[in-house]
């Protein structure tokens, strides 16, 4: 494991140079799939007896580079890319769980992983009990027979609310099940969940880590700290029928996760991320530590701003004093809180729809973590098709209006939220 800082990491980690021709910037290897030397070496490769590459959908030297970035910037022992943040959730649930299995998760997550969650997975027979996570006792008293993991955001979006980890690691701990965290909207460069008694992180790679807004793709980081072997997970100590009885816990021990989700999850689900998409990634990776200040810095002055305007009814951003999260924030997030900022504008639906319509520099759209600062105003899109009381169950007010707050000059960002103010 590497021993240097993020910053170093994200600019250098996984790269061979020699090994790449001297190329400093890292290639992309746009190919799908890769000569054996002959029939033998094929052999040796599909049964592990060597490593190296047979076909991108289950690895690439571009994705691969990314990949060891990441597990070295968030302190894991492997980490898998796919073709978005939302692949790398659906596949890394469904490598893990069977019909029958049971999660415990936070009701404050990400809207289309609560849909995973509440409406397709228990199709497929995997329930989910969803807790308010700010008692994190609450985890321990869903916890069932066949639960078989915890599932949080580290920051929750849009709620933004920062969660005990290391309180809530203890339940998971007792019960014996994987702590699976979302760590996208606070970066690896704020808050690494894996020192805090997480087992698995998640990301989407398309919003601060990409950071620029311009392709999809997500990770997953195993932090090799789970036991497998634990009784409650058979398919890592049993013969594996998809991949020659092959026992992964016993081959693989603490990468056995990490093989599973690239020799089943990958080969299965088929969600690979291209290699393109990986080199625009580490493009932006490679900036993630100076970028993240100033996202965190602007999105503290512009939220304290916000509170003195009498347009605003309410702010709501971990690194203010009047946050209910600030001292959790203070604890998990003191190098800065991420670029996401929420407000009620006092004049409620219509006046927040108005404002959202009238911003110039920031863009009405359905993203977060662009340079580029964003709005939204989610009772009028991306949540309209809930009812009141649903969307008050996931944090969406009629009068919140959710900003991605960028790295532009600060003063035009307030100018340009003045100006929309005036239109109310
Ligand atoms: C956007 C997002 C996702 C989904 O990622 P995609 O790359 O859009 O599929 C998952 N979790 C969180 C917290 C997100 O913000």
């Amino acid at each position: 494991m590497s021993t240097q800082k993020l910053a170093t990491n994200a600019l250098h980690a996984g790269h061979d140079v020699k090994a790449n021709g001297g190329a400093r910037a890292v290639p992309i290897y746009q190919t799908t799939s890769y000569v054996f030397n002959d029939a033998d070496h094929a052999a040796n490769l599909f049964s592990l007896a060597e490593l190296g590459f047979i076909y991108t959908r289950l690895n690439n030297p571009t994705n691969q580079i990314l990949q060891e970035r990441l597990a070295a910037i968030e302190g894991g022992i492997g980490a898998v890319v796919f073709a978005s943040g939302t692949a790398a959730i659906s596949t890394g649930l469904l490598t893990l769980l069977k019909a029958g299995d049971h999660i415990v998760a936070s009701s404050s997550l990400y809207g289309g992983t609560y849909n995973l969650l509440s409406v397709t997975l228990p199709r497929l027979g995997i329930t989910t009990t969803f807790v308010d996570a700010s008692n994190p006792d609450n985890f321990a008293d869903a916890v069932q027979e066949n639960t078989r993991a915890f599932f949080v955001e580290s920051l929750g979006n849009p709620k933004l609310d920062v969660l005990d980890l290391e309180a809530i690691a203890v339940h998971s701990k007792a019960a014996e099940v994987p702590f699976i965290v979302d760590n996208t909207v606070a970066t690896p460069a704020l808050l690494n969940p894996l020192k805090h008694g997480a087992n698995i992180v998640i990301h989407s790679l398309t919003k601060y880590i990409g950071g620029q807004g311009n392709s999809l793709g997500g990770a997953i980081i195993d932090g090799g700290t789970f036991n497998w072997a634990n009784g409650k997970f058979p398919e890592f100590t049993e013969p594996s029928a998809g991949y020659h009885g092959l026992k992964y816990y016993e081959t693989l021990g603490a990468a056995s996760y990490t093989f599973k989700l690239i020799l089943e999850g990958l080969r299965d689900f088929g969600g690979a991320i291209s290699p393109t998409n990986a080199f625009n990634i580490i493009q932006g990776l490679e900036t993630l530590s100076v970028r993240i200040k100033q996202h965190s810095e602007n999105a503290l002055e512009l939220a304290k701003w916000l509170e003195q305007q009498e347009e605003v009814a309410w702010v709501n951003y971990p690194g203010l004093e009047s946050s209910k999260y600030n001292a959790l924030s203070k604890k998990y997030l003191p190098k800065g809180q991420s670029g996401i900022v929420t407000f009620g504008a006092k004049g409620g639906f219509e006046a927040a729809k108005t404002i959202s319509n009238e911003t110039q520099v920031f863009s009405l759209l359905a993203n977060i973590g662009d340079t580029k600062s964003l709005i939204i105003h989610p009772s009028s899109t991306t949540h309209q098709q809930l009812d009141e009381a649903q969307q008050e169950s996931a944090g969406v007010t009629s009068d919140l209006i959710r900003l991605s707050v960028g790295i532009e000059d600060i003063e035009d960002l307030k100018a340009d939220l003045k100006s929309a103010f005036a239109k109310i």
